[in-house]
């Protein structure tokens, strides 16, 4: 059975994109007689909100988007990143970091898809482990994996090239995991088979993929979406453009009318469907 999810981060209100993205997930799985989850990602402390989980409920509610069961919540998963982190650091594969951004950014020769590549400063190296970050090696975990390939509904067969982030960081110093560990692993645990997001995500499954093989988790197919773009091209954000969609919401708009035109790729005036062309949050 065909399983999607929506995964907000309650960091600030919904906005269209969000609404875009969840009824693309919503619809795929209910045309297919399959089940549509909500996750909700608050694994960054200093950032999250937990008032917002109510309001993103009842923003689905008012797009007419029923998901079901539970919620899964991040913040009570940390134990299982973790353990799934300390199976890494068994494996060899992960190494403490000190390295501030600034000194990354300073160092680094080559950008990659978040930003500049971390330049391998702390790789082998002795580095005192407590309060550092934990980076994934990622030529000794691509050695280990070997090659790998994965599937997206819209862009087809792709070959994982998780090398283009370098060593990603996977257990954090303020937050317990990283956005790729504990997606991969909460994706596999409730049971996610199509993995639908936009598109300025596409990248981060190269190593969301290599994750599943060094854990040993199944591989569902992927299906990254156009993103609803505002003036210049540039990612809709939860600051800059009004109104969120529980200030529609709550001035009375018809949030199943608001869905259909979505559906029907009507925009409001000076937003567009697109790529974007800034690179992953
Ligand atoms: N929490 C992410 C976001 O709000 C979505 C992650 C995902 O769908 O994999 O952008």
């Amino acid at each position: 059975m065909i399983r999607t999810r929506f995964a907000p981060s309650p960091t600030g209100s919904l906005h269209l994109g969000h609404a875009w993205s969840a009824i693309v997930a919503h619809d795929l799985a209910r045309a297919r007689g399959g089940e549509f989850l909500l996750r909700i990602e608050d694994i960054d402390p200093g950032r999250s909100r937990p008032d917002l989980v109510q309001e993103f409920r009842d923003d689905l509610a008012w797009l007419g988007l029923s998901s079901d069961g539970e919620p899964l919540v991040q913040s009570s998963r940390l134990a299982t990143y973790a353990a799934a982190g300390e199976r890494l650091k068994e494996m060899g594969l992960l190494f403490p970091c000190r390295c501030t951004r600034a000194e990354i950014a300073a160092a680094a020769v080559r950008q990659g898809p978040d930003g500049p590549i971390y330049p391998g400063t702390c790789r082998g190296r002795d580095v005192d482990p407590s309060g550092a970050a934990w980076r994934l090696d990622m030529v000794a975990a691509s050695a280990r994996a070997g090659p790998l390939t994965w599937h997206d509904e819209r862009a087809g067969r792709q070959t994982a090239t998780p090398e283009i982030f370098g060593d990603v960081v996977l257990l954090r110093k303020e937050a317990p995991a990283s956005y790729h560990l504990a997606a991969t692993i909460d994706d596999a645990a409730s049971g996610v088979t199509l993995v639908t997001r936009g598109t300025d995500l596409f990248a981060a499954t190269h190593v969301h993929r290599l994750l599943q093989a060094l854990l040993g988790l199944p591989v569902p197919v992927w299906h990254h979406h156009l993103l609803i773009l505002g003036a210049g091209g540039r990612k809709l954000s939860k600051t800059r453009d009004a109104p969120s969609l529980s200030a529609r919401r709550r001035a009375g708009e018809d949030g199943l009318e608001l869905a259909e035109a979505l559906r029907e790729g009507r925009l409001p005036a000076g937003l567009c469907f697109g790529e974007s062309l800034e690179r992953t949050a």
